[in-house]
Formats: structure tokens, sequence, C-alpha cells
């Protein structure tokens, strides 16, 4: 793997394509750092040695060009807090600024460009607006695995103007060697656990795990596919009709593998998609009309845990129930908590990243699991076996 450590980067100036998308509040506070505090060692490394950094992102989904509230101007303090410096702000990515900046920038300090989507080129992945910021930097890092998954400007096209000077960041590289070890040398027993809202979004993945685990368990929204495809009822639980014939086909092809598949049997049950709806449990299968099952039940959760304290490998991707709100978030927590009393006996666990890491961050057990991965949709399709364009483009 061609990684940052294959480079001193004395006298260099270092490009630096980070996923600094987190989530901010209404004042501008971030409220997950993760992502930030993940690219520190790559930051800080080049640094050490004598290099400069000029660091470029996305934040949010911009859709006319320059806004407030996508402003990457919002994460300088809080970096600056972090690399113990005072980290340099330009107001465009491109540009005269950016370039007189990037020029006067000295050994030891860092450059922060403002949001990259703040141009259409970047998502479109434009050669010319890619060229214009390759001219920022001597050597290319990327340590973005949030958005390796995409083909734009930044993240992939950017590469062929460092053909000699392009790598991963550690990061990128810290991902892809666990994504690596779940996928090719996980030690069995094997428990994979699958939740959120749909199925659709986790067909190829749970496809593509038939194929490595010894045990799937399913919870989340999507459960109740399963459980009116094969016959019961569920008020007004999340339902995706059209892949009943998929759900069940899937439990067939586990069968056919002798994948051992886990649903849950008991729900906790509301009468209104709130945090203070009325509650109850009942079996998954039978959801009296007028409720909704928004959290895995008590039995459910016995059933959970005790596989998932048998594994010795685990990846996790999708919360058990509504977890953002109080009163659905038991089972979610349960996981989390039986993951992590597998992890204190040994066991390896993959945290896959978007609301399965927030869930665990909201428990604060983040440190108490194997590795908990900042990519969401590009740890989904590296695990379902597809080339990610910001790995390729590195690596070509
Ligand atoms: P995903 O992005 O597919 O991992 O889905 C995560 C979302 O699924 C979270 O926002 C959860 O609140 C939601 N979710 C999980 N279980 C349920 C459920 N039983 N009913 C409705 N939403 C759910």
């Amino acid at each position: 793997m061609k990684t940052i450590d294959q480079v001193n980067f004395s006298g260099k100036k270092a490009l630096i394509r980070v996923d600094f998308n987190v989530p901010l509040d209404k004042d501008y506070n971030i409220t997950d750092d993760n992502r930030i505090t993940g690219a520190l060692p790559t930051i800080q490394k080049i640094l050490k040695e004598g290099g400069a950094v000029i660091l470029m992102s996305h934040l949010g989904r911009p859709k006319d060009g320059p806004t407030e509230k996508y402003s990457l101007k919002h994460v300088v303090k809080h970096l600056s807090d972090l690399l113990g410096q005072q980290v340099e702000f330009a107001d465009d990515c491109i540009g005269e600024q950016a370039v007189e900046k990037a020029k006067d920038l000295k050994a030891g300090e860092v450059l922060l460009l403002e949001n990259l989507r703040f141009y259409k080129e970047e998502e479109k992945g434009d050669k010319d607006f890619a060229e214009k910021l390759s001219k920022l930097g001597d050597v290319y890092v990327n340590d973005a695995f949030g958005t390796a998954h995409r083909a734009h400007a930044s993240t992939a096209v950017i590469a062929q103007f460092f053909p000699n000077a392009k790598y991963f960041g550690y990061l990128m590289a810290g991902e892809l060697a666990n994504a690596e070890k779940i996928l090719n040398h996980a030690e069995k027993p094997f428990t994979a656990i699958m939740g959120g809202a749909k199925v659709s979004d986790k067909i190829e993945l749970i496809e593509k795990l038939l194929e490595k685990v010894d045990n799937l368990i399913i919870g989340g929204g999507m459960a109740y596919t399963f459980a009116k495809a094969q016959g019961g009822t569920i008020g007004n639980s999340l339902l995706e009709a059209d892949k009943q014939e998929l759900a069940l086909s899937l439990l067939e092809k586990a069968k056919a593998k002798g994948v051992n598949i886990i649903l849950p049997t008991d729900t906790i049950i509301a009468d209104d998609f709130s945090n203070d709806a009325k509650t109850g449990v009942a079996p998954t299968n039978a959801i009296p009309d007028g409720w909704q099952g928004l959290d895995i039940g008590p039995e459910t959760v016995k059933a959970f845990s005790k596989v998932i304290e048998e594994s010795k490998t685990l990846l996790w991707n999708g919360p058990m129930g509504v977890f953002e709100m109080e009163s659905f978030d038991k089972g979610t927590k349960a996981v989390a908590e039986a993951v992590v009393r597998a992890t204190k006996n040994g066991a390896f666990s993959l945290i896959g990243g978007g609301d399965s890491a927030a869930a665990v961050a909201k428990f604060g057990l983040s440190n108490d699991v194997s590795y908990v991965s900042t990519g969401g949709g590009a740890l989904l399709e590296y695990m379902e076996g597809k080339e990610l364009p910001g790995v390729k483009a590195i690596n070509e």
C-alpha cells in the first residue's frame, strides 16, 4: 500500500483530501469530531517532518455555491485547538487567494481551503478543476475514506496530476486494513449485525456477507419486511413491499449456505413515531393495527446478545431501532454493550460508519470496540467488493 510512511515531507507542501464533513449544531458547534481527530495523525506526521499542510474537504451538500451554513470556516477554531496551532483559512478552494496563501505557507503551517462542493465541478469530477487544485501542493495525500467511493475531482481525478507523488494517509490505510481483515481474515465465529431503515440499501452487502459469515443478525426497520414476507402482520411498521420476495430469497440462500439468520422475535411497538408515544411489546410477526415497531424487544435483545458474545469477529452496520429517540434506543444500546463485552473477551469488532458509529458514540462506547469506521457508504461499497475510485486512483 502506498502510504505517507514512504515519504519524508521535509520542505514539501502536502495537499491532503480530508473528510471534515462533520455534523454541526445550529450555532455551528461540531457535535461529533471523529472525522477530524481521525485525520490528525497524518497531519501531525507531515508537520513534524517539516512539511506544510493544505487541507481540502467538503461539508454537507451545498446546492448553489457558497452558503454560510456549509462553510468550512466553522471548523477552523476546533482544528486549531486540536493541533495546538493556528490554522490559516482560504475563503475559496481555488483562485488567487488560495494560490497566494498556499504559496506563502511555511514549513509546519496548516492551511484549510473553503468547501470544495461550492463548485459543481467537484462532484462532477471535472478535470480542469482538479488540475487547479493540484497546483496548490507538491504531494497529494488522500485521507478521506468517507468519500473514497466517489469519483470526485478532489478524491480521484486529481491523482493523475501527481503520478509519482500520491499516497494514502494513515486514516485511509487503517480503514482499508481493518475492512480487509474482516473480509479476508475473519476469525470464526463471524457474526454480521445488520440494521437500519431499509433492506434495499444493504442487499448487496447481505449477499456478499452470506459467503463469509456464520451468523447474520437482522434488526432495525428492515426486519419488518422479513416478518411480513414470512406471513406476519406488522401494523404500520416500516415495509418495503417490493422487497418481500427478495427477503425470502435471502433467507433461502442463507439456509443453503448454512448461515444462521437471527431475526427479532419481539418488538417495542408505539402508537406514533414519537418519543412520547404510547409503547408496548408485541411479537414481531403480530403487531396490532395502528401500531409500529420502533425497536427490538427484550427477548430479542437476549437472543442477539448471546450470539454476539459467542463471536470472534463482529461487523455491525445499522441501528436496531430509532436510537435517536430515548424511548427506542434500548435495543441498539444493548447490542452495543454486547459487542463491547465480546471485544473485551478478545473478539475483533468493526463498527460500520454512519448511524452505527453515531449510536456507539451516543452511548459513550466508541473506545470500547476494536474500530469505528469513518465511512458509511464507502465501507459498505468496499465490503460489497467494489473498487473504490479514491483507492484505485492512488493504486494505479
Ligand atoms: P440506515 O441509514 O439505513 O442505517 O438507517 C438508520 C435509520 O434507521 C436511523 O435513523 C433509525 O432511526 C432508523 N430506524 C431503525 N429502526 C427503525 C424502525 N424500526 N422504524 C423506523 N426507523 C428505524
